[in-house]
């Protein structure tokens, strides 16, 4: 019997995206997922051009639009008294581009993503299927499985962990806590709300407040005044203790200082916050990507948008590998320059925005700050907009330049 070609272990975007881009081209793919269903809270909502690059590559971008995806007009930053200091315009909302920066809720998404893996015939999704144990040889690697039938040993010739932050394929390979980088001590709600930020003269999509105690960011995630206000918690606080806390939180942040009856909250989840970067993303026959490969803060947007580059890079080297246009060391391209790419981008910008929020003093950061002064550059010098709107686009790389000629 043929070994099955690739297993993908976790249905989330980056499974999910992956089994898309590969069935797509034809290759078959089972995607096992440990949930019974796709994983609902409030996460990525923001996409870069890169990611926007990959999504329409995937064809699902129309969707995404026809669900209400919108092109945000930009971010800026402001003071807690809501006292403008800076914005950049988002790419796509002063000129058209075929990839503009996307806002769309991750929920939708994955049903997005769900809904076209679906109507292909040779990607099998299977939930309730949590990978417990793995190993591998010469010819295939196995994941040892807990289904509803019992335990189960699944084979293939690549298997890639798209399983998230804690990642089994990747404490298998490495341990448990061999996850190299930091986490932050600050806690961190995320939460949807609906609230009219814009009648309080928030006209930026995406506002992020600067404050060493009440720092928090609001950006408009639908056309429908919803919002989503993460914000900066006291750390090691109960469940129980951050939601009794929030309309005080809430009556301190947000312009027009609301009491509950103002507003709406939709969701509410507490998170930790990490910088972390796999020691490798190509173990023999295993691969890595999205959050099981590197974690950053939500502040800078990159989090999912690294991830959908892994899985647009790691598809073009699955084909070529499949289809004979490559051999298995284009894996090791594939370790080397995406994780060059979260140490050189993803990492620096990310813990910059988020330490710029409870750092920086807001009455002098116009002047301290040169990511601000170059945003008040970037108001004037149309060029510097244009190389700030498009600065992300070094996350992305061509794998196929690695195909045999
Ligand atoms: C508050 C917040 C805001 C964010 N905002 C943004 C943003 O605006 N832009 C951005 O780019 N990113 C953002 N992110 C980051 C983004 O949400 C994540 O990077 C993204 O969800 C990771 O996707 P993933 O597919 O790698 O992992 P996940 O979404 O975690 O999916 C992993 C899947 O694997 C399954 N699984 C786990 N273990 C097993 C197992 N043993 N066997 C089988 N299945 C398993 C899980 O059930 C899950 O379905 C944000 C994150 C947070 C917390």
């Amino acid at each position: 019997m043929t070994i099955p070609f690739t297993l993908i272990v976790g249905a989330g975007p980056s499974g999910l995206l992956l089994a898309l881009m590969l069935g797509k081209k034809g290759i078959p793919v089972r995607l096992l997922e440990a949930a019974e269903s796709l994983d609902d809270r409030p996460r990525a909502t923001h996409y870069s051009p890169p990611a926007v690059y990959e999504l329409r590559r995937a064809g699902v971008l129309e969707d995404m639009k026809a669900e209400g995806a919108f092109i945000p007009n930009g971010a800026c930053w402001r003071k807690l008294n809501g006292e403008f200091l800076s914005g950049v315009r988002a790419a796509g909302s002063n000129e058209p581009t075929p990839t503009p920066m996307t806002c769309f809720p991750l929920n939708k998404l994955n049903l997005v993503l769900q809904r076209q893996v679906d109507k292909l015939p040779h990607v099998e999704i299977h939930y309730s299927h949590k990978v417990t144990g793995l190993g591998q040889d010469e010819a295939k690697a196995w994941v040892d499985v807990e289904t509803p039938d019992g335990p189960q040993r699944l084979e293939a010739q690549y298997i890639v962990g798209c399983d998230g932050a804690n990642s089994q394929v990747r404490r298998s390979l490495f341990g448990d806590w061999e996850f190299p980088g930091f986490t932050w001590e600050q806690q961190i709600v995320a939460t949807n709300t609906y609230y009219p930020f814009e009648k309080h003269g928030f006209d930026w999509d995406s506002n992020f407040i600067i404050h060493p105690e009440h720092w928090y960011m609001a950006a408009r995630i639908s056309n429908d005044g919803l919002w989503r206000v993460t914000y900066g918690e006291v750390p090691g606080l109960s469940l129980d203790e951050l939601k009794a806390r929030q309309p005080m939180k809430f009556k301190t942040l947000l312009p027009g200082n609301p009491d509950p009856k103002d507003y709406k909250v939709v969701s509410f989840s507490p998170y930790k916050v990490h910088q972390r970067l796999s020691k490798k993303m190509r173990v023999g026959r295993f691969v890595l990507a999205a959050d099981a490969a590197h974690l950053c803060n939500p502040f800078g947007g990159l989090g999912l948008t690294g991830g959908i580059v892994d899985v647009g890079g790691l598809s073009d080297c699955l084909e070529g590998i499949y289809s004979g246009q490559a051999d298995d060391t284009i894996l090791d391209i594939y370790d080397t320059v995406r994780r060059a790419k979260y140490n050189e981008i993803v990492d620096p910008v990310s813990t910059g925005n988020l330490r710029l929020l409870f750092e920086q003093n807001p009455e002098t950061a116009l002047e301290e700050s040169e990511f601000l002064k170059m945003c008040k550059r970037a108001e004037t010098d149309p060029e510097v907009g244009a190389l700030q709107r498009r600065a992300g686009d070094a996350l992305q790389y061509d794998f196929r330049q690695h195909y045999r000629k």
